[in-house]
């Protein structure tokens, strides 16, 4: 008798749904539109990442979902659930490493789950399986002055994975980090996501990496932010480096640089036209400017 094998459950929690978001920051002179007429939605275990140019909106919406800043319009839902507040569905993980450096890497860990009144055994329990899915266990009685930065952002991803949310939103993440240890920190990352089945909604300015990472590309226009193009990722799982170089990675490349291309010189503003150009060297030869730069 031949049993079949029992496919892996699918997740059923963490279901971003984002409709006709919009928001604006008050300023001395007058409101600036950060972001509207937004809709996105991460199906829970999914992985998405937002892409856009410099002030696109794409910090404001994830800080919208964390529940840090309410919006000016539209509705932020979690599981059919408006985000009204920061809430331990939700993790977060900034550029910035943010941990507490009075406390070791197990602490800086178990924060939240002594926040949440969960008990020392337990707590220890957790942040050490946690620590030890992503390498760290060998540091756990560390203070964050002794690790480097690839480290620290790993504490950092830990830390918002132990009180166990549903969905990890993550804001540039490696941005500061040097491009061999980035590429490291996106393989832990892929390899947590993969054990947890948690939903991911993951904000980078970096084209490889949204490609390597996501099962499906949010791209938005310049301020105000909206969503110019949303591409599905269809490369296999798991994702080794060496697919970088396929030819479905590279016309996924392709099109989402020339996506944003469009947007950053739009971002730019009048700063560019074909006289600064030319005054740089480049020549236009009367093609569009997103053609040439
Ligand atoms: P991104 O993350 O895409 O770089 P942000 O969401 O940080 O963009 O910012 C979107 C726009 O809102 C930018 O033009 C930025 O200058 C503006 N902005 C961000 N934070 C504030 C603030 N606290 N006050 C006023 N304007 C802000």
């Amino acid at each position: 008798m031949t049993i079949a094998a029992k496919p892996a459950a699918k997740p059923k929690q963490g279901h971003v749904e984002v409709h006709d978001f919009a928001f604006s920051y008050d300023a001395a002179d007058g409101p600036i539109e950060a972001a509207k007429g937004v809709a996105i939605d991460v199906n829970p275990g999914e992985f998405v990442s937002i892409i856009g140019p410099s002030g696109c909106g794409k910090s404001t919406l994830l800080n919208a979902l964390a529940g840090f800043i309410k919006p000016t319009a539209g509705t932020v839902t979690v599981d059919g659930v408006a985000v009204e507040r920061p809430g331990a569905d939700r993790g977060m993980v900034f550029q910035q490493y943010s941990l507490f450096p009075w406390k070791t890497v197990r602490e800086n860990v178990e924060f939240g789950l002594k926040m949440k009144g969960v008990d020392v055994h337990n707590r220890q329990r957790n942040a050490r399986t946690l620590l030890g899915l992503a390498g760290l266990l060998p540091f756990e009685n560390y203070y964050p002055e002794r690790l480097s930065g690839g480290m620290k952002q790993r504490v950092g991803i830990v830390r918002a994975l132990a009180t166990g949310p549903k969905v990890l939103l993550l804001d540039e993440p490696f941005g500061a980090l040097d491009a061999q240890t980035r590429v490291i920190m996106q393989q832990i990352l892929t390899n947590m996501w993969q054990r947890l089945k948690i939903s991911v909604l993951f904000v980078t300015h970096d084209i490889d990496e949204a490609i390597f990472l996501s099962d499906r590309v949010y791209c938005m226009t310049a301020r105000p932010g909206m969503i110019k193009a949303e591409i599905v990722i269809p490369l296999e799982r798991p994702r080794h480096q060496s697919m970088m170089m396929s030819s479905e990675f590279l016309a996924l490349r392709r099109g989402l640089v020339s996506l944003i291309r469009e947007e950053s010189l739009k971002a730019m503003g009048g700063e560019i036209n074909e006289v600064a150009l030319q005054g740089l060297g480049i020549e236009t030869h009367g093609e569009s400017l997103a053609d040439v730069v």
